[in-house]
C-alpha cells in the first residue's frame, strides 16, 4: 500500500505535449505524447523503442542514467523539440519508495537489471543529473510512477469514473484511489491518494498457506525469489504456464496422462507458455501444443490437458476477482486483461461484490501514455491550484491588514461618539439611554416585540425576583409578508399591531394594559429609552414613511388605530443591547453585546463622559455602535475584493453596511456563490460547466457553509449537499476546493468581526486606564452559534490584536426577546422608584 502522490485522474481539460520515459518493462521507450482535451479529447503519441545494452544493465548506475539521457536525447533532436523544455512523466516499473510525485527511492533492483549504486537513490535526481551534466537539453520531470497508475490514468483520460488499475501480465498489481484520511504514511486528510498496492506480495506472511497446493510450493521453491510475491505466483503470466506443466508432469509421472511418458520439453522449466492455455481452453488445437512438446496424445489425454488449462486459469481469475473485490469494498465504503480470463474475472467479481457496478477497459499503453497522462494531470492541477490561489489570497487577511482594521474602527468609534464628527462618521456609536444592567430585584410581566431578526415575535416575559429569580418566557412567531417590509409604513405597523393583539388572546391576556419593551434591530436615534428614530432601514426592510421617524410613535398611533388594546411603551432596544442585558443578568461582567446573525452589531458600556451626544458625565451608558456601517466611507476598500463588490451591486443597499456584507449570515454564502461562479467561468471548478443553480442569487445559504465546514463531514457528504443544490456534475476535487472556498470566507468573516472586538475591548481597557482588563462579551446569532468555526478564529483574533484583554464569550439566549423585557423590567424599577 505505498502512496504516489498522484491525487487526482484526469478530467478531460489536460492539454499540452508531454514526454514520458517508459523503463521497466519488456523494451525501454521514449514517448511524446499530445493531449488536447476541451471538447475534442484526442491523444497523440509518438515513440520510439530503446535498446539498454547488457553491459549498461549490469553497469554503473551512472552509465545507465547516462544512457537513458543519451537516448532522450536523441528523441527530442529527432522531433526537433530539443529547446523546448517540455514536462516529462518517468514511468519507472520496480519497487519504490515514493516521497514525493517527483522524488522516488530504489528499493531493490529486479528483472534483470542491476545497475550499482542505485538502490537506495531517487531515480529523479539521477536523471536530473545525467541530463543537467550534457547541458544540450532541459525537461521538467514532474512525475515519476509505477506502470499500474499509469494504466489508471489512461483509462481514467477517456472515463472519469476509473479509478482503479490492474495489472495481469508478466506479473500482477493494482493501484486505486484511496481516501487521504486512511492514508497515515502521508500527511493530510482532504482529498485522495492513488495507492500502489504492489498485492503481488499477498501471501508473504503465510496467509495464503491453506490455498497453495503442492505445485505452487514447486514453482516458489524453483524461483529466483523463493517465499516472496506468493500471490503473484498463483495468478500472473510468469507462471500459470508453469503451473500447467507441473501438473501434467505429475500426471504423467503417475500414469493417468500420456500412458506415463515424458518428453524433454515436457520437463524443461518454462516450455509450457502461459499462452498455450489460452489456446488450448479456447479450443484449439490441445493435441498440437502437445505434439509441439514432443507429446503423442490420445483423445482424453487432449480432454484432460485442457481441463488442467481451465482449472488453472479459473484460479488465478477467481484469485484476482477476490482480491479486486476486497478493492472495491474498500472504495465503495469510502464511496484488463486475456479475453477468457477477463470474462471470468467479471463474473467473479460481480458474484463477489454485486453491489458494485464496475466495468473494465483495457487499458492501451499505461506505462507510456499514462506517464504522460500523470505529467499532464500534474500539469494542470499545478496551473490551476496557482490560479486558484491567487484569487483566494485576495480573500486572505495578514495580520498587519487585522491590525489596521483594528486602528481604522478604533479611529471610527470615537468619530462617532463625538459631537463634531458623528454626522460624518459611519460607525454611529448611538447612545441607548440604558444605563445600568439588570440588579435582581426586577419583576413583573413584560410584553415583548422582536422585529429586525429572521422572525418577526411576539413574547410574555415573567420576570421573578427574590429566592425564587427566573425569566420565564411564552412567545408565538409571526410572519412578515415581503410585500409588507416592502410596503408603507402604515401597513407594516398595522400588521404588528394585529399580531399583538392575537397573541394577547392568544395568551388570555386580553384587556390588560402591560409594559412592553420594543426590540427593534435598525439603527435607530435614540433621545430617551421608550423612543427611537429609524436612521435608515436595513437586512431587507423597506417600507415607506419610516425613516426619520419613531418607531415606537408610529407603533403607539397603530395601536390607537385599532381601537382594540392599550400598551404602554416603556423602551425601544436594539438587539446588541438585549443580547448584553440578558448575558449580564447572569454575569455582572458582561458589558458588551455582539451579534453575528442575518446581519452584525455590537454594543458596550461607554464612559458618559465620552458620550457627547447625551448631557451629563456621570457614570457609564451603553452605545449600540451599528458597526454593520463601518467601511462606509471607503475604510475597507483595500480589503475588499470584487466579490464583495459584486455582493454589495446585487444587495437592496448598494455601498452600505460594507463590513457587515464581509461578515454576517446574510452575505458569506452570497459571497462563496460569487467566487465559485467565477471560478466555473475560469474552468476551476465543475469542469467549467456553468448551471442555471449557481447563477441564481440566494441559493448558496450561509447555514451550507457551517455544513461543508464541519470537520464530522466526509467529502462525499459535502458533495452531496452540492447535487442537493442542483450542482450535480461536481467530482471529489470540486468538493475540496468548494469547502476551501467556504473556509477561507468564513475565516476572514470571523477575523474581521475579531478585529473590530478587539478595538472595542481595547477602548473599554483604556477608558479605564486599566493594564489588564478582564470582561464578559455576550453573543448572540446563529452565524456565530452554528458555525464550526467562526467561534475559535474570533477568540484567537481577539487575543492575536488585543493581548492585554481577558476576553470571556457567552452566548446569550434570546437577548431580543429576553434581553428587551429585562430592560422593561429595569426601566418600570427606575420609573416606579423615581415615583
Ligand atoms: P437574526 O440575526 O436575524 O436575529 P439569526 O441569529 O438566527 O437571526 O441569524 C440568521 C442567519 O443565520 C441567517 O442569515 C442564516 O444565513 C444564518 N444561519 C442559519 N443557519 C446557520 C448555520 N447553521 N450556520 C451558519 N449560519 C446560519
Ligand atoms: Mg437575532
Amino acid at each position: 500500500m505505498l502512496p504516489t502522490f498522484v491525487r487526482s485522474t484526469p478530467d478531460g481539460t489536460e492539454t499540452g505535449d508531454f514526454l514520458a520515459l517508459d523503463l521497466g518493462g519488456t523494451n525501454f521507450r521514449v514517448l511524446l505524447v499530445r493531449v488536447s482535451g476541451n471538447g475534442k479529447q484526442k491523444v497523440e503519441m509518438e515513440n520510439q523503442i530503446y535498446a539498454i545494452p547488457e553491459n549498461i544493465m549490469r553497469g554503473s548506475g551512472t552509465e545507465l542514467f547516462d544512457h537513458i539521457a543519451e537516448c532522450l536525447a536523441n528523441f527530442l533532436e529527432k522531433l526537433g523539440i530539443k529547446d523546448k523544455k517540455l514536462p516529462l512523466g518517468f514511468t519507472f516499473s520496480f519497487p519504490c519508495l515514493q516521497t514525493k510525485l517527483d522524488e522516488s527511492f530504489l528499493v531493490s533492483w529486479t528483472k534483470g537489471f542491476k545497475a550499482s549504486g542505485v538502490e537506495g537513490r531517487d531515480v529523479v535526481g539521477l536523471l536530473r543529473k545525467a541530463i543537467k551534466k550534457r547541458g544540450d537539453f532541459d525537461i521538467d520531470i514532474v512525475a515519476v510512477i509505477n506502470d499500474t497508475v499509469g494504466t489508471m490514468m489512461t483509462c481514467g483520460y477517456d472515463d472519469h469514473h476509473c479509478e482503479i488499475g490492474l495489472i495481469v501480465g508478466t506479473g500482477t498489481n493494482a493501484c486505486y484511489m484511496e481516501e487521504m484520511r486512511h492514508l497515515e504514511l502521508v500527511d493530510g486528510d482532504e482529498g485522495r491518494m492513488c495507492v500502489n498496492m504492489e498485492w503481488g506480495a499477498f501471501g508473504d506472511d503465510g496467509s495464503l498457506d491453506d490455498i497453495r497446493t503442492e505445485f505452487d510450493r514447486e514453482i516458489d521453491a524453483g524461483s529466483l525469489n523463493p517465499g516472496k510475491q506468493l500471490f503473484e505466483k498463483m495468478i500472473s503470466g510468469m507462471y500459470i504456464g508453469e503451473l500447467v506443466r507441473l501438473i501434467l508432469v505429475k500426471m504423467a509421472k503417475d500414469g493417468l496422462l500420456f500412458q506415463g511418458h515424458t518428453t524433454p520439453d515436457l520437463l524443461t522449466t518454462g516450455h509450457f507458455q502461459t499462452s498455450f492455455t489460452e489456446h488450448i481452453c479456447g479450443l484449439a488445437s490441445a493435441e498440437q501444443v502437445l505434439r509441439e512438446l514432443g507429446l503423442d496424445p490420445s483423445p482424453e489425454d487432449c480432454v484432460a490437458t485442457q481441463r488442467v488449462c481451465q482449472i488453472v486459469s479459473t484460479r488465478a481469475a477467481h484469485l484476482c476477482a477476490a482480491t479486486l473485490a476486497a478493492v472495491l469494498r474498500q472504495i465503495r465504503d469510502n464511496k484488463a486483461t486475456e479475453r477468457l480470463f477477463a470474462r471470468r474475472l467479471n463474473k467473479m467479481v460481480r458474484l463477489l461484490v454485486p453491489d458494485c457496478d464496475v466495468r473494465f477497459l483495457r487499458s492501451e499503453d499505461g506505462s507510456g501514455k499514462g506517464a504522460a497522462m500523470v505529467t499532464a494531470v500534474a500539469y494542470r492541477l499545478a496551473k490551476q491550484h496557482a490560479e486558484r490561489q491567487r484569487i483566494l489570497n485576495t480573500l486572505r487577511l495578514n495580520r498587519d491588514q487585522l491590525l489596521e482594521v483594528k486602528k481604522r474602527m478604533e479611529e471610527e468609534m470615537n468619530r462617532g461618539l463625538a459631537k463634531k464628527t458623528h454626522a460624518t462618521a459611519t460607525v454611529k456609536m448611538l447612545p441607548t439611554f440604558v444605563r445600568s444592567t439588570p440588579d435582581g430585584t426586577e419583576r413583573g410581566d413584560f410584553l415583548a416585540l422582536d422585529l429586525g431578526g429572521t422572525n418577526f415575535r411576539v413574547l410574555l416575559v415573567r420576570v421573578r425576583s427574590g429566592k425564587r429569580r427566573s425569566v420565564e418566557m411564552h412567545n408565538k412567531i409571526y410572519t412578515i409578508p415581503q410585500d409588507i417590509t416592502q410596503g408603507t409604513g402604515e401597513e407594516l405597523f398595522d400588521h404588528i399591531v394585529h399580531c399583538i393583539a392575537d397573541f394577547v388572546e392568544y395568551m388570555g391576556m386580553k384587556g390588560a394594559s402591560l409594559p412592553l419593551g420594543f426590540t427593534f434591530s435598525f439603527p435607530c436615534h435614540q433621545t430617551q429609552l421608550d423612543q427611537g428614530i429609524l436612521i435608515k432601514w436595513t437586512k431587507g426592510f423597506k417600507a415607506s414613511g419610516c425613516e426619520g421617524e419613531d418607531v415606537a410613535t408610529l407603533l403607539k398611533d397603530a395601536i390607537h388605530r385599532s381601537e382594540d388594546f392599550d400598551l404602554d411603551v416603556v423602551a425601544v432596544v436594539n438587539d446588541t443591547v438585549g443580547t448584553m442585558m440578558t448575558c449580564g443578568y447572569e454575569d455582572p461582567q458582561c458589558e458588551v453585546g455582539l451579534i453575528v446573525g442575518t446581519g452584525t452589531n455590537a454594543c458596550y458600556m461607554e464612559e458618559m463622559s465620552n458620550v457627547e451626544l447625551v448631557d451629563g458625565d456621570e457614570g457609564r451608558m451603553c452605545v449600540n455602535m451599528e458597526w454593520g456601517a463601518f467601511g462606509d466611507r471607503g475604510e475597507l476598500d483595500d480589503l475588499c475584493t470584487e466579490f464583495d463588490r459584486a455582493v454589495d451591486d446585487q444587495s437592496t443597499y448598494p455601498g452600505k453596511q460594507r463590513y457587515e456584507k464581509m461578515i454576517s449570515g446574510m452575505y458569506l454564502g452570497e459571497i462563496v456563490r460569487n467566487v465559485l461562479l467565477d471560478f466555473t467561468a475560469k474552468g476551476l471548478l465543475f469542469r467549467g460547466k456553468l448551471s442555471e443553480r449557481l447563477k441564481t442569487r440566494g441559493i448558496f445559504e450561509t447555514k451550507f457553509l457551517s455544513q461543508i465546514e464541519s470537520d464530522r463531514l466526509a467529502l462525499r457528504q459535502v458533495r452531496s449537499i452540492l447535487q442537493h443544490l442542483g450542482l450535480t456534475s461536481s467530482t471529489c476535487d470540486d468538493s475540496i476546493l468548494v469547502k476551501e472556498v467556504c473556509s477561507v470566507v468564513s475565516k476572514r468573516a470571523a477575523q474581521l468581526c475579531g478585529a473590530g472586538l478587539s478595538a472595542v475591548v481595547d477602548k473599554i481597557r483604556l477608558n479605564r486606564g486599566l493594564e489588564k482588563l478582564s470582561i464578559t462579551v455576550g453573543v448572540d446569532g446563529t452565524l456565530y452559534k452554528l458555525h464550526p468555526h467562526f467561534a475559535t478564529i474570533m477568540r484567537e483574533t481577539l487575543k492575536d490584536l488585543a493581548p492585554n484583554c481577558e476576553v470571556t464569550l457567552v452566548q446569550s439566549e434570546d437577548g431580543s426577546g429576553k434581553g428587551a423585557a429585562l430592560i422593561t423590567a429595569v426601566a418600570c424599577r427606575l420609573r416606579d422608584a423615581g415615583k
